[in-house]
């Protein structure tokens, strides 16, 4: 059995096998990664074809193991970009909600009633939209004030931030100059959010993916933008997409 990747644009890098006796390409999702099992001897050509016809049951197929992959527990500790956590937990006070909100310490917690089922779906929905609510709290401080350090950082001069909400769309740059981004970065460790505003921020001169705006981008990126750009595709996001 040998084992090799194929890159795609919008899936990332595909993990490929060969299994002597296989007669047909099988694929399955671990860990956000597609695997496909091929026959020996299959060609590149041949595996870019199959992920072409394959493209739309692919994506649902990431879709549904995104969703499955999702879990919470008691203790579970939800790191954000300014540095507190949110704890997970239970409560007893009040009967079929949760409650949150900030300790002391700066950190905050989402403690849901005691007699709900953490594998209960829409128990996940709901610890899932708390934890994004606390987020958006935050968000405007932490976020943009990491964007404007990040422009004085590689010498940008004007640019207007402000905070929205995606998550399969992490940023964006309108023609005007003006940048969004999603106060779910607030779930990033800092160098995939910082990864992000450089994204941005190298739209302000490339207004496209061509090659001369992954130039720029790596060379903001000080030469990790593949590197980071991998690890923000199979990040583990702690909310449901
Ligand atoms: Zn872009």
């Amino acid at each position: 059995m040998g084992k090799y990747g194929l890159e795609d644009k919008e899936f990332g890098f595909i993990v490929v096998s060969t299994r002597r006796g296989m007669k047909n390409v099988r694929t399955c999702v671990k860990k956000g990664v597609i695997e496909m099992h091929v026959p020996p001897g299959i060609g590149y050509d041949e595996l870019r074809r199959v992920v072409e016809q394959n493209r739309e049951r692919l994506r649902l197929m990431l879709a549904r193991a995104e969703k499955n992959g999702l879990r919470y527990k008691v203790g579970d500790v939800v790191r954000c970009l300014d540095g507190s956590s949110i704890v997970i937990g239970v409560q007893s006070l009040c009967p079929g909600k949760a409650i949150m909100g900030e300790c002391a310490d700066g950190n905050f917690y989402v403690n849901i009633s005691q007699e709900m089922v953490f594998s209960d779906e829409n128990v996940i929905n709901l610890i899932s939209r708390c934890l994004k609510s606390i987020a958006k709290r935050k968000a405007d401080a932490v976020i943009i004030g990491m964007a404007q350090e990040t422009m004085a950082e590689i010498g940008v001069k004007h640019c207007r931030f402000i905070i929205g909400s995606g998550l399969r769309k992490l940023g964006h740059c309108t023609p005007k100059g003006e940048i969004q981004l999603s106060y779910n970065l607030m779930f990033l460790p800092r160098h995939l959010a910082r990864f992000v505003i450089l994204h941005e921020l190298a739209h302000l001169t490339h207004f496209n993916h061509g090659s001369e705006f992954h130039d720029l981008l790596n060379r903001y990126c000080g030469g990790n933008e593949r590197l980071w750009n991998a690890e923000l595709k199979h990040f583990n996001w702690p909310v449901r997409m």
